[in-house]
């Protein structure tokens, strides 16, 4: 039907194979359009919706929780930890997670710059440690 092949995979399976004629993946700075002939290309994606045209033009999508998108040769390769089909997604697993990380949010609401403070240190720490183990292998 489709002059493309759309493939979904995570570390689990491959979640998705399909042909379709056009597809609209999630990248981080807005949703890409990619046709057929499309020019190869590597987009990091965002948390979103992966849409498709399915059989009869139908609009097909999916749940992507970020990752990566290749495109090359009329295939798009979707690299992501999780990804579901709308009719497999757990509603109400997904209102409670909401739910959680709001509180958690709440939290540490009133003290946010502590948060960001730590993050920021927690990352000049590790640079700190690899320069100091990678200065070791010097000759
Ligand atoms: P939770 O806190 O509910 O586990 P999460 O965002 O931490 O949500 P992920 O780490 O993104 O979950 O996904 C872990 C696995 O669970 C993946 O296989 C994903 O497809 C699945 N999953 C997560 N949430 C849902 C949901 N609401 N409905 C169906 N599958 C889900």
């Amino acid at each position: 039907m489709g002059a493309l092949t759309l493939r979904v995979i995570t570390p689990e399976e491959i979640v998705l194979d399909v042909q379709t004629a056009s597809i609209q993946v999630p990248a981080t700075d807005g949703g890409v359009g990619i046709l057929p002939r499309h020019a190869p290309m590597v987009a990091a994606l965002g948390v979103g919706q992966l849409d498709w045209r399915g059989d009869a033009g139908k609009k097909e999508s999916m749940f992507i929780a970020g990752g990566f998108a290749e495109v090359r040769d009329d295939t798009v390769r979707v690299v992501t930890e999780a990804s579901e089909r709308p009719e497999d997604i757990d509603i109400e697993r997904a209102r409670k997670a909401a739910e959680r990380a709001r509180g958690r949010l709440k939290e540490v609401a009133h003290d946010r710059q502590a948060v960001i403070d730590a993050l920021r240190a927690e990352f000049s720490l590790r640079r700190a440690l690899m320069r100091i183990r990678v200065a070791g292998q010097k000759r």
